[in-house]
C-alpha cells in the first residue's frame, strides 16, 4: 500500500493532466447527479466549499442553490481549523489563505453545525465506499467528527482509488459521487 503522501503525488499529477474542459464536464456531472438527489432537492442549508483549480468545481450547485433559496455556507481556513460562514455574495474576496473566493469576516459565522442538512466535500483521493485522504492537514477530519447530517464526497475520475491508507482519526464519508461516464461533446 502507497502511504498518503506517495498517493497526493500520484493523484497530483493525475489531475494535472486533466485539461480544463474535462475538469468542466466532470465537475457538471457530478453538480448534476447531486441536484438530482432527494437529499439535495429537501436541503434548506447546504455546505458547500469554494474550489481551486485542481478541484471539482461546484458553480452548478451553487447557481442551484441559490436559485432554489438554500442557504449556502462555505468553510474558511482560521489558524488549524474551518470556521463555518454564512455565504454572502457581495461579502468574499479572493484573499483566502489558498486565493480562493472565500466569505470574508463580514459573512456571519454558522455557530450550530446541526443546521446543515449536507456537505459536499472535497478531497485528495476516495475510495467508493467513502474512505477518504485530504491535502494532509487533518482540516476536514477535526470538524466532521461532530458533523450529522450526510456527508459527501466530490470527485474526478482520477481521484477515485480501490483502497487507500487510513488513520485512527480519518473520517469516512456517507457517498462519493465522481462521474461514471463523462461525454465532453
Ligand atoms: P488529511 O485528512 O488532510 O489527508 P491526515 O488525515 O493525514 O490529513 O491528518 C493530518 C493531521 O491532522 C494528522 O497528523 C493528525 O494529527 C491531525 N488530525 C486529524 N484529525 C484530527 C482530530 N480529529 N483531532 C486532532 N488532530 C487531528
Ligand atoms: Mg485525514
Amino acid at each position: 500500500m502507497m502511504t498518503k503522501q506517495e498517493l497526493r503525488k500520484r493523484i497530483r499529477d493525475n489531475i494535472r493532466l486533466m485539461g480544463t474542459t474535462e475538469k468542466k464536464a466532470e465537475s457538471e456531472c457530478i453538480c448534476r447527479q447531486i441536484i438530482a438527489t432527494n437529499e439535495w432537492q429537501d436541503a434548506r442549508t447546504v455546505w458547500l466549499y469554494a474550489s481551486m483549480p485542481d478541484e471539482v468545481n461546484l458553480t452548478l450547485l451553487m447557481q442551484h442553490a441559490a436559485q432554489s433559496g438554500k442557504r449556502i455556507v462555505l468553510p474558511v481556513v482560521d489558524g488549524d481549523n474551518l470556521l463555518i460562514r454564512h455565504y454572502e455574495p457581495e461579502h468574499t474576496s479572493m484573499s483566502g489563505v489558498y486565493n480562493i473566493e472565500e466569505p470574508t469576516s463580514l459573512c456571519p459565522t454558522l455557530d450550530n453545525l446541526d443546521e446543515i442538512d449536507i456537505a459536499i466535500i472535497p478531497g485528495r483521493a476516495f475510495t467508493h465506499d467513502g474512505q477518504r485522504m485530504g491535502r494532509g492537514k487533518g482540516f476536514y477530519d477535526r470538524i466532521l467528527a461532530s458533523l450529522r447530517c450526510p456527508k459527501w464526497g466530490v470527485a474526478f475520475s482520477c481521484q477515485i482509488v480501490d483502497s487507500l491508507p487510513t488513520d485512527p482519526w480519518d473520517i469516512t464519508l456517507d457517498n462519493v459521487f465522481y462521474p461514471k461516464k463523462v461525454s465532453l461533446y
